[in-house]
């Protein structure tokens, strides 16, 4: 059941029911007093178990929903990244096959998320359901962790903090359409020249159903699959004219389900040629393949190694294969889509999480049929019923979003496709230009086969990069350098030569940092330890944890002088610099405030293709994408922000975004330029970026990783333990850290983290690094989830949060 329920839960099987059961069918059942539930059949056994079973109510489905691969592989996540399978389930199945017909709790946006008038238990449902925005009433039963929820609940409708929701019937209904057909006697063309020359048909003296068969068949040949109002809108003909075709039986209309989404002809093309260093890469995969089941591509920026995906995808599916094909980001599959339609037309498929829910449901069914052959998606398209999976493909490997972070299942696609591919004898492909460390190290251990791209596509050199030291910028600048003059003559020079120039700075807003200049007083959340951001856009105070706003403030609230200083910069403050600097130029943000809704990110993004945008500045959104090949220029302009995380894999997210942001400028012909503005000038990691040597990174970082036992070298679980009260979460996490001492050695913390207050709610982390064997590594999982447990059967801790998290980020 989708549910956060520790185990699965066996039901009865009446007579009557016997012959529809199935594994990876729907069954109706009813779970607690009597909330109803569309569970999954899991297994079947003739083992009656010893506590009393309640009766299945129906069979919902004559056909499985999903394949006993997807029960694998939602087992094999629940087991590593310590969650129920129910929650896995959860995030797998398209909200249309989750039937329920119980109440469900939706949160109340317009209530906001100020939580001061209630009362401890309100308060924990109340956060609940503002981070997941709707819960069941079983889910509730867990969170609040009290018998009695109905009270509770009543008390937070009351207060208008959430309402109930009734979903009782399928929401799922399939859109028919009317589709016209070639009687398949005519599919020769020697049979189609006859008909048209056969007296029978009477087609010379009818010479507007003859247009309307040509038509017809440019349509079909064109375009695929040919709709009714499709037919007579291109050829101008009548239905009646349509209708005489079909009397003589050459066309036949049919009923067929459509897609809600535009269907391009099922041709496959990819006859491009590959230059000597791809073709040398593209046998050498081959070759990893044969004794490998994973083979990563560390390919630098513009290597194209996207070609070499294409023509491995179209190997696969020429045996027949299925293919997913990972993106980290859904913001950029529009851009990758477009490519790959080239190639594959209606072959391939999006799936993600912002598109409706029906379409979600007819691309999985799909796939399921095996009728789609590729599929391209972001983390949650791992879930999808694939028939016969042969090749995975995770293009930018390196890539944190693969992460999922909140709620549970906190899984890591990448990892897990690894795992999924395995059970169908896949292969995996990932490619990369800066491999995360376990990627590589994989490769270095053999494990993974490994292809190298040192060549850029078209022979251009990678960029020249430059460090700007901007301690030696004139100190006559209020805070920090956000452009030098270095950079500002550069970005002239690119603009005089028709150029495009990339901006990247890792903070959004106006000011992330504001302190009064006399007392020193830093503007803060009241619900969060952070400071605020200054937001221009809506001249407010913006916490970016909660999402709460404050108003600005004119005067300080402990002094009471009128003497604020911004301390530092986000892409606001840049956009509006370079407004005032580059007057006549078209500017550019892109960050999260400035790409809100569904196409926005795509229109930015080919706003720029087209060049009708001179400099774009913005946050890591600017760091991913295709190649543009006017950027002459990239500014990186705070490098010792990007290297002052406290994270241990600071330096390597570093990298990875320098170089990838890098890599942004020149393409074809001319060498691109990238300054770095940084104070720290001679850290390692800019010196490495500035070589372009990620081996030589690679060695240097793995030298600390193994000094200090992380990951590769071992693996990492973070518990997290929430809870509104400071002294009580600080008390839990010193219980459940000396509990846990007795397990396990390497044990870091209890400590608070940066943030150490979220939403009102207090923070505390416990780390435990164990070693890589895999073996013992289930049962390890099971000893803290019982120290766990341990901790929560304490009354003063049971409503303590704690929320295990498996190679967290
Ligand atoms: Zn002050
Ligand atoms: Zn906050």
């Amino acid at each position: 059941m989708p549910l956060a329920l520790p185990k699965t839960y066996t039901y009865a099987v009446p007579e009557k029911l016997m012959k529809k059961i199935q594994i990876g069918s729907r069954a109706e059942v009813v779970f607690g007093k009597n909330k109803k539930y569309a569970g999954i059949i899991k297994s079947v056994s003739k083992e009656k178990p010893s506590y009393e079973t309640k009766e299945i109510l129906s069979v919902i489905d004559d056909e499985p929903v999903i394949y006993p691969k997807q029960l694998e592989l939602w087992k094999w996540i629940s087991e590593y990244y310590m969650c129920s399978e129910g929650e896995v389930m959860a995030a797998a199945l398209p909200t249309h096959l989750k039937l329920s017909s119980e109440a469900i709790l939706i949160y109340n946006e317009d209530y906001g998320d100020d939580f001061s008038s209630l009362d401890d238990e309100e308060y924990l449902l109340a956060e609940a359901l503002l981070i997941k925005k709707e819960l069941k009433i079983t889910e509730v039963q867990q969170v609040a962790n009290i018998i009695h929820v109905y009270p509770l609940i009543k008390r937070l409708i009351e207060k208008k903090v959430c309402f109930i929701w009734e979903s009782l019937t399928e929401k799922y209904k399939e859109k028919t359409e009317n589709f016209v057909l070639l009687n398949p006697e005519f599919s020769s063309d020697e049979m189609l020249s006859k008909l048209m020359d056969d007296p029978a048909f009477g087609l010379g003296k009818a010479p507007k159903q003859l247009e309307l068969l040509l038509s017809f068949l440019h349509l079909s040949k064109t375009e695929g699959e040919v709709s009714h109002t499709n037919l007579l809108k291109k050829s101008g003909a009548t239905a009646a004219q349509l209708k005489g075709l079909t009397d003589k039986n050459i066309l036949f209309v049919e009923k067929r389900n459509t897609d809600r989404i535009q269907s391009l002809p099922k041709k496959m093309d990819v006859n491009f040629e590959l230059n000597a260093s791809q073709k040398k890469a593209l046998n050498e995969i081959d070759i990893a393949f044969e004794n490998k089941e994973v083979c990563l591509i560390h390919g630098v920026t513009s290597s194209g190694k996207t070609q070499l995906y294409i023509k491995q995808i179209e190997k696969f599916v020429g045996r027949g294969k299925q293919v997913l094909y990972l993106l980290p980001e859904i913001t950029l599959t529009a851009q990758i889509i477009r490519r790959l339609q080239l190639y594959f037309g209606g072959n391939i498929a999006i799936y993600h999480s912002k598109f409706n829910n029906n379409e979600r449901i007819e691309i999985w069914n799909k796939i399921k049929t095996g009728e789609l052959k590729i599929i391209l998606g972001a983390r949650s398209a791992l879930f999808l019923p694939f028939k016969n999976l042969g090749l995975v493909v995770i293009d930018e490997e390196h890539d944190p979003s693969f992460k999922q972070q909140d709620p549970a299942p906190r899984y890591n696609a990448r990892d897990a496709a690894v795992y999924y591919a395995s059970l169908f004898n896949a292969k995996v492909l990932m490619g990369s230009a800066t491999p995360s460390l376990e990627s590589y190290y994989n490769a270095q251990k053999n494990k993974y086969g490994l292809v190298t791209l040192t060549e850029r596509f078209g022979g251009t050199e990678l960029p020249e990069i430059k460090i700007i030291d901007t301690k030696t910028v004139a100190a006559s600048k209020k805070g920090k350098v956000m452009i030098s003059p270095q950079l500002k003559a550069e970005i002239e020079v690119a603009l005089q030569n028709d150029k495009q120039v990339i901006l990247f700075q890792n903070r959004r807003g106006y000011s992330p940092f504001l302190i009064c200049g006399t007392c020193g007083f830093i503007p803060q959340c009241e619900n969060c330890s952070v400071t605020l951001t200054l937001h221009k856009y809506s001249n407010k105070l913006h916490c970016h944890y909660c999402g709460n706003t404050y108003p600005k403030l004119v005067s300080c609230p402990a002094c009471g002088s009128v003497n604020w200083k911004e301390k530092s910069f986000g892409t606001e403050k840049i956009e509006e610099e370079l407004t005032e600097d580059f007057p006549n130029n078209r500017i550019a943000r892109m960050d999260v405030d400035a790409v809100k809704g569904k196409n926005a990110h795509d229109t930015l993004i080919k706003l720029f293709e087209q060049h009708r945008i001179d400099i774009l500045a913005g946050t890591q959104m600017v760091v991913k994408g295709l190649d543009f090949e006017k950027v002459s220029l990239v500014g990186i302009l705070d490098a010792d922000g990007l290297l002052s995380f406290a994270d241990f894999r600071v330096n390597e997210r570093a990298f990875q975004l320098m170089e990838q942001v890098s890599g942004r400028a020149g393409r074809k012909a001319a060498r691109g330029l990238v300054l770095i503005q940084a104070s720290k000038i001679d850290h390692p990691v800019l010196l490495f970026v500035q070589q372009h040597d990620y081996p030589k990174f690679y060695d240097f970082e793995m030298e600390m990783r193994k000094q200090f036992f992380y990951p590769p070298f071992s693996r990492i679980i973070r518990i997290t333990l929430k809870h509104a009260v400071k002294e009580v979460v600080f008390d839990a996490a010193d219980v459940l850290a000396n509990s846990l001492e007795k397990d396990f050695a390497n044990l870091v913390g209890p400590a608070a983290p940066v943030v150490n207050r979220i939403r009102n709610m207090y923070l505390m982390e416990i780390f435990i690094k164990l070693q890589k064997d895999a073996a013992h590594l289930q049962l390890q999982k099971k000893v803290i989830l019982n120290h766990i447990d341990l901790l929560k059967s304490q009354k003063k801790f049971r409503s303590v949060v704690t929320i295990p998290d498996v190679d967290p980020f």
